[in-house]
């Protein structure tokens, strides 16, 4: 496995490759690898002929709040989950490689980024969109994975994708849990083993709304006060936002007729946690349970 740390000699090897008629996977992560990326990885894996890895802790998605010195760096173990998953090109740039004096360029998508995270955060996407289109132009892929777990990104990367005309294909996996349900994060090693146990509350409540849902209780007002309540079973768990939205454009749904976005995100002590699901309302199941639907 190659270990490229400037965006030249990424760029260098992927038209190499490129000009063979190599096809390239990409998986963006900032590291601290889990089963989560794991999966993002041999996905990949499968569908490309190379595979390059990015690890990038990039500062123009966090705010001046946040946990960027503390983010966690472990890259000798990074390293080698990458090897071990066939992994040719570990790309590690330097903070200055990628935003070198002068640099002013940003890329915003601002319907998509306004609401739920992008409330709470608000020059996150800015920034994931930023990191995005420049990774994507310098790695040049033709496939790039990215996981469920943090939807709204994956929505406003398919904007920006279609939009911007950049000609990768964007894949996107389900999310990665732990048994207990907890969504597989690097962030959660942040938890105590108390708050780690309470922790699980917010899967549980986008499954409380999911039943809902499926118990033909769709509207925003039901869902939202069944998932709300769950939550505040947890007296350590407060709550950002836990709500019923359309999958496409994230906007909030008043009544589940096809499919529905349950999003939700909490913090037990300083640990934020996001999850969410996707669930068929009523006219998808019903197309479903007709005889010849596939
Ligand atoms: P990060 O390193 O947190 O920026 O994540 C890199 C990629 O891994 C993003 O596309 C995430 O959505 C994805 N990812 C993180 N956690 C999970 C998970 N539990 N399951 C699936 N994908 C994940």
């Amino acid at each position: 496995m190659k270990i490229i740390r400037t965006p030249r000699s990424m760029t260098a090897w992927s038209e190499r490759l490129r000009r063979e008629g190599v096809t390239i996977g990409f998986v963006p992560t900032m590291g601290a690898l889990h089963d989560g990326h794991r999966s993002l990885i041999r996905a990949a894996r499968l569908r490309c002929d190379a595979l390059v890895v990015s690890i990038f802790v990039n500062p123009t998605q966090f705010s001046q709040t946040e946990d960027l010195t503390r983010y966690p760096r472990p890259i000798a173990r990074d390293r080698a989950l990458c090897r071990e998953e066939g992994v040719d090109v570990c790309f590690e740039p330097t903070a200055e490689a990628m935003y070198p004096e002068g640099f002013q360029t940003t890329v915003t998508v601002p319907a998509l980024a306004r609401r739920w995270e992008g409330e709470a955060r608000p020059h996150h996407f800015s920034g994931v969109a930023t990191v995005v289109t420049k990774l994507f132009g310098i790695v040049q892929p033709d496939l790039a994975l990215f996981g469920q777990k943090d939807y709204q990104q994956t929505a406003l990367v398919k904007r920006l994708v279609a939009d911007l005309n950049l000609g990768v294909t964007i894949n996107v996996r389900p999310t990665v849990r732990e048994q207990d349900g907890l969504a597989m994060s690097s962030r959660n090693r942040y938890l105590s083993t108390e708050d780690r146990r309470a922790a699980t509350i917010l899967y549980r409540a986008l499954q409380a709304g999911r039943q809902a849902i499926e118990a033909g209780r769709g509207t925003a007002s039901t869902v939202e006060r069944v998932m709300r309540q769950t939550v505040e079973q947890e007296p350590t768990a407060r709550i950002e936002y836990l709500t019923l939205c359309e999958p496409a454009s994230l906007e909030p749904l008043e009544h589940v007729k096809r499919r529905a976005l349950l999003l939700g995100a909490i913090r037990i002590g300083a640990v934020r946690l996001i999850d969410n699901v996707v669930v068929a309302g009523p006219d998808r199941r019903q197309r479903a349970s007709r005889p010849g639907h596939p």
